[in-house]
């Protein structure tokens, strides 16, 4: 066990989070990302939430849950990269458990760094005994005839096509909430991308949610309302995260987030207009 993974057990549920990498921000660079946000307010919120420490850390905070019955994926990193560094999701992960034992794969949205791991440098699927999950109105939106991706990048929607093309047979399209395994709801948070969800885990009282990229840094829970320029709808997004941020600090969820700083686990009460995260006791 290294700082690049984190275990712990939640009733009957063991988690591990798995950082797929890291790469190292200043302030500016974090600024550049939020163009709609006013820049000297970003700034002074990200110095204060930082204790104006910089770099930051953007994490890819990966999810392996070991059920009685199942061992669950929650998104896969950005997988093998011909350019530039692979994700290390796989490696850290063959330290908990051969690839060949998960069997279920849940995909909170197709953006690059949640699928680049579905398939290995072969174009085989990383995870052959794998089913998979997903939000039907996510695969609609970046497969789907009317696809947004036919009018942006091209380059990026046919890389992403090559790694979702592959799983389809395999996939089981949900619709909205819902009890996907025994214990494990789907949240939908719309607006990040249309179909992205979190995830509800339930055993013996206890919770995490995992809210994926409903926020990407700290910033955030201050201003629940600025939203990145990834985030396909900026306003949705910004709506879906005040509800998410609510609903975490009035029921008590431990929460987890992919890109805040591994493992990207903490509590959350509101404060004044927007929130204040606790990141979890040990962690930083
Ligand atoms: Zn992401």
């Amino acid at each position: 066990m290294t700082s690049d993974t984190f275990s712990f057990k939640m009733g009957s549920f063991q988690f591990t989070t798995i950082a797929d990498g890291v790469s190292k921000r200043d302030f500016q660079s974090v600024a550049d990302l939020f163009p709609d946000a006013p820049r000297p307010s970003f700034l002074k919120a990200l110095k204060e939430e930082h204790a104006n420490q910089q770099p930051l850390d953007w994490s890819m905070n990966c999810l392996f849950v070991q059920t009685r019955d199942h061992n669950i994926l929650v998104d896969t990193g950005i997988g093998p990269r011909e350019e530039g560094k692979s994700g290390q999701l796989m490696d850290r992960l063959k330290g908990i458990s051969e690839l060949s034992s998960v069997d279920t794969v849940i995909i909170t949205h197709c953006h690059g760094d949640h699928i680049g791991g579905l398939v290995n440098a072969e174009g085989k699927l990383t995870f052959p005994n794998a089913d998979y999950l997903m939000q039907d109105s996510e695969w609609e939106h970046w497969m789907g005839e009317e696809g947004v991706v036919e009018k942006a990048n091209q380059e990026y929607a046919h890389t992403l096509r090559s790694k979702l093309h592959p799983i389809q047979e395999r996939t089981d399209f949900f619709k909205g909430k819902k009890e996907l395994l025994p214990g494990i709801w789907s949240v939908p948070a719309p607006g990040h991308t249309p179909g992205h969800i979190g995830l509800l885990f339930e055993s013996e009282g206890q919770t995490l949610l995992d809210l994926s990229d409903t926020l990407h840094t700290r910033v955030q829970f201050t201003h629940p309302d600025w939203s990145p320029r990834f985030d396909t709808d900026g306003k949705k997004a910004a709506q879906t995260r005040r509800e998410m941020l609510t609903i975490a600090a009035e029921e008590h969820h431990l929460t987890l987030f992919y890109h805040l700083a591994h493992p990207g686990l903490g509590t959350i009460q509101q404060k004044g207009e927007g929130f204040k995260w606790q990141p979890r006791e040990g962690e930083h």
